[in-house]
């Protein structure tokens, strides 16, 4: 097995287990798993929709068309009950990994970089050189409220708590919260560190430019919501404007 997929598997594994013995004896592992499970799905989708569909494929790229509501509802309501993504740093990183993919000025990677200097630049980006995040819907009242860090923390404080509410159990709270972030970094590194790492899945077309990779697997497909086919995306991406 593909020490990409042994590791998502295993994050899925553990994190269903400790929802099991984390869940509070009134509700049994049973109904513990079924919640971890619900929580679990509900935060992925959302990101999936917020990330992948729009910020990268919306705004970044421009290549999907949203009615704004659509884009500030999906925003505002997976960065307060979801998973906190600062959506005006991440459109400048990503079209800045674009334009330098692998190289000087690529805020998420640098070629030489190994496993753990990329897990360490999921949570500290190197820093952006260049503003290229400058679209109207990005310098919206929406955008900057959401792009607050006193938003970040009290949105994300918030929905612990709300989270705690809803199951009464502090331990079993952190189980789901912390796991399903954990999960998320799985995610991340899937995409800054094994689709743009050589050694690991294939490539259909040959730029030497950058180290972008397919990986056609079942769980990183599904968690990605298919951003994980890389060296297409680079291919293909470099076609457009992103920076106008
Ligand atoms: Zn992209």
């Amino acid at each position: 097995m593909k020490i990409y997929n042994l590791t998502g598997y295993s994050i899925l594994f553990f994190y269903m287990l400790a929802c099991m013995y984390s869940a509070p004896a009134h509700l049994g592992p049973w109904i513990g798993l079924l919640i971890g499970g619900v929580y679990f799905v509900f935060a992925w989708f959302l990101a999936g929709v917020y990330l992948a569909d729009v910020l990268h494929m919306g705004i970044a790229h421009r290549a999907l068309d949203y009615k704004e509501w659509f884009i500030k509802t999906v925003t505002v309501v997976n960065n307060f009950l979801g998973i906190y993504v600062d959506p005006i740093a991440w459109v400048n990183r990503h079209r800045l990994h674009h334009k330098n993919a692998d190289h000087d000025g690529d805020p998420n990677k640098l070629s030489g970089d190994g496993f753990w200097q990329t897990l360490y630049r999921c949570l500290m980006p190197y820093q952006c050189n260049e503003n290229l995040a400058k679209d109207p819907v990005l310098q919206s009242r929406t955008f900057r409220v959401v792009a607050n860090p006193l938003f970040a923390i009290v949105s994300q404080a918030l929905s612990f708590y709300l989270l705690w509410k809803l199951v009464g159990s502090l331990k079993f709270t952190v189980v789901m919260w912390l796991g399903t972030r954990i999960f998320a970094l799985w995610v991340n590194m899937v995409q800054n560190y094994w689709t743009h790492t050589r050694d690991f899945g294939f490539r259909r077309y040959n730029d030497e430019q950058d180290n972008a990779m397919n990986i056609g697997d079942w769980l990183p497909v599904t968690a990605t919501f298919s951003a994980c086919l890389q060296n297409n995306h680079h291919h293909l991406a470099k076609w457009q404007e992103l920076y106008n």
